[in-house]
């Protein structure tokens, strides 16, 4: 038997604002006393009133627009109840028929456009720990300071079919949640979750319509597999790996799957029974009756229109097609904002110099090959570089000397122009030594000597060698072949 592997994900990424959704509390709590940022609103106390974090749905709305969606001009929230102690009002403030943002799209770099059915606003639950023990003693504490964090929930179409598509799904929300500032989206920290829902059915028995997967005929569809609060962008790959042989192997030993969900435990990468469900969960939604509807004027979209910057995907289809730049280049420049403006400023340095392509390639390759790598706090001066690479462009030091150069500036904090002032100067007061040094070099070596003049061209370059060694590359190959040349003749 043949099977389709269908995938939605919902993700879920807080928001970076300065307070919380419903309240004035600070929302930085991480490593904070537990419970030192709660107010009455954000411990659920009765009677308490709840005031919309007008950045917050700013932040929501942006990420719509990133995501090509359609921003509604009314707002309105839900209360979706079930009982939890993380959750001390009973019921979390959500969105239900109403999302701020409907029907988008993001196309991911193999060409796949997996489509957006909402994007919505609620906000976080508290963080409970579980302290267990082999005594009495078992008990559980709940810290309130993530209580009423903004956060969103952007939920795909069952449209998309392999774990690889689900991970590069997942890949570009985060880099444009970075991109514009919406929220860090740090995994470990649990500002980004990922929930893949799984389930395969027989190929040919089963159509999509309207974002929904419906039976063909007679068919009885398999039920899916939810996998709650990955932590990881490459546990979201593997879980539904993981989930695809898993049901493939039940269906194939002839049992039926059940609806369930599971959690993913990455030191053993598999999935593991959590719940299972009989129906979807009834979570009677109501009108939140505490918050009036909020109007949004296109006037307010437009202006948080004006915050958007061209995305990494458009970025990457840029370098490549104005520049020639690889497709794997383009990934790894555009991977973060601030790697594209190093990127984008070098280039235009280089630019005055060199030809277009030239030069962003040299300036690819130069800080991928070693900026990238060495990166720390230190922000690197792009007008020094573009005047280190020049140098060695112009056959003025070595590439070997030049990177040496670069690292040592990076690793220690140097600056790369008093290094190259230094470099200069000890290279123009080696001058007058070279001549002595390629004497000496010539007298050490009589058999390339002799190779040379009996026109073995090749040995040059050995020669050469031996001068810039000597010279432990303070000098200038091509002055240094001129003056083997002089002398030789
Ligand atoms: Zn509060």
């Amino acid at each position: 038997m043949e099977y389709d592997t269908i995938i939605g994900l919902e993700i879920h990424v807080q928001t970076k604002t300065n307070s919380k959704m419903f309240c004035t509390c600070p929302t930085g709590y991480f490593q904070k006393e537990p419970n030192s940022h709660v107010c009455p609103v954000c411990m659920g106390l009765p009677g308490a009133l709840p005031v919309p974090n007008k950045r917050a749905i700013e932040l929501c709305m942006l990420m719509g627009l990133a995501t090509d969606c359609t921003i509604a001009n009314e707002i309105y929230f839900d209360r979706k109840h079930y009982f939890y102690p993380d959750l001390p009002k009973g019921y979390q403030i959500s969105q239900y028929k109403n999302p701020i943002c409907s029907d988008g799209s993001v196309t991911l770099p193999n060409g796949f456009e997996v489509k957006i059915e909402r994007i919505h606003q609620e906000e976080d639950v508290a963080k409970s720990t579980h302290h267990t023990s082999t005594s009495e003693s078992d008990y559980s504490l709940i810290d309130y300071n993530k209580s009423g964090v903004p956060l969103i929930e952007i939920v795909t179409k069952p449209c998309i079919r392999t774990a690889k598509d689900a991970k590069d799904f997942a890949t570009q929300i985060r880099q444009i949640a970075r991109y514009l500032n919406i929220s860090d989206a740090d995994m470990e920290k649990g500002q980004m979750r990922c929930e893949p829902n799984i389930s395969i059915q027989e190929k040919g028995r089963w159509e999509e319509k309207d974002g929904k997967i419906l039976p063909i005929g007679d068919y009885e569809l398999n039920p899916k597999v939810e996998v709650k609060n990955i932590g990881s962008i490459t546990a979201v790959e593997k879980a539904i790996e993981f989930e695809v042989e898993r049901l493939t192997k039940e269906l194939g030993e002839g049992r039926k799957p059940i609806q369930q969900t599971r959690g993913w435990n990455a030191n053993k990468n598999i999935t593991e029974f959590q719940r299972s469900k009989e129906t979807a969960d009834d979570y009677r939604y109501m009108p939140e009756p505490d918050i009036p509807v909020i109007e949004v004027s296109n006037d307010d979209i437009e202006r948080i229109k004006s915050e958007l910057v061209e995305l990494p995907h458009e970025k990457i289809t840029r370098y490549m097609n104005d520049w020639g730049i690889s497709q794997y280049a383009a990934e790894v420049i555009s991977a973060s904002r601030k790697d594209a403006s190093y990127f984008e400023k070098l280039q235009t340095l280089l630019f005055e110099k060199l030809e277009a392509k030239i030069a962003a390639q040299e300036a690819a390759n130069w800080l991928m090959g070693t900026v990238f790598a060495l990166e720390g706090d230190k922000e690197i001066d792009m007008n020094d570089l573009s005047l280190l690479i020049m140098k060695f462009k112009e056959g003025k030091i070595t590439k070997g000397k030049a990177e040496e150069m670069l690292k040592d500036c990076i690793s220690n904090n140097k600056d790369i122009s008093d290094e190259l002032d230094m470099f200069e100067k000890s290279a123009s007061d080696n001058a007058g030594n070279i001549q002595d040094i390629v004497k000496q070099v010539l007298d050490n070596n009589p058999k390339a000597v002799s190779d040379y003049k009996g026109g073995k061209e090749a040995t040059m370059g050995f020669l050469v060698g031996q001068v810039m060694q000597a010279t432990k590359g303070a000098s200038n190959p091509n002055d240094v072949k001129n003056i083997l040349i002089e002398l030789l003749k």
